[in-house]
């Protein structure tokens, strides 16, 4: 029998606070900055992070404050991650909010960070600081969605 993994017995809102940290792959993507048409409300992702994000680790400088740092961060908690819907199609929360599973190159399943870059999902070496960036709309970009 398939052995029964934590993230597929439980719901989000069963897990400890260590479980559903251990969820986040690490990959950056959500915290690279959004475009909304305000017409259409259409989504435009690009490259360009938010100035917390430390671009070598992929993780965010003032993760336990970053409430104070960054206003316009929205904390993930298992009763919103289903609504956002800029959150990228790969994060394990919304995967799981989705009822999906993870993807086979989650460290959780292969047990080993390096496995996110190695699957092309990691932002390392393809994202920019927004300290250094003008204007968002020439830094659109289609692999963060
Ligand atoms: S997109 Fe999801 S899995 Fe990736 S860093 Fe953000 S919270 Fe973690
Ligand atoms: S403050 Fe931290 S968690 Fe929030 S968007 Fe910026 S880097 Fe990401």
């Amino acid at each position: 029998m398939a052995e029964d993994f934590y993230w597929q017995a439980k719901r989000l809102e069963e897990m400890s606070l260590q479980e559903w940290e251990r969820l986040c792959d690490g990959c950056g993507k959500c915290c690279l900055e959004k475009l909304e048409n305000p017409d259409t409300g259409e989504l435009a992702f690009t490259n360009v992070a938010c100035r917390f994000l430390d671009l070598e680790t992929c993780r965010c400088a003032h993760y336990d404050e970053r409430l104070r740092y960054a206003l316009d961060c929205v904390p993930l908690a298992h009763d919103n991650v289903g609504e956002l819907r800029w959150m990228p199609s790969t994060c394990a929360y919304r995967l799981l909010a989705e009822g999906k599973d993870l993807p086979d190159w989650h460290p959780l399943k292969t047990g080993d960070s390096a496995s996110v870059a190695r699957a092309g999902q990691s932002v390392r070496g393809r994202a920019i600081s927004e300290k250094l960036v003008g204007d968002l709309e020439d830094h659109i970009v289609d692999w963060s969605a």
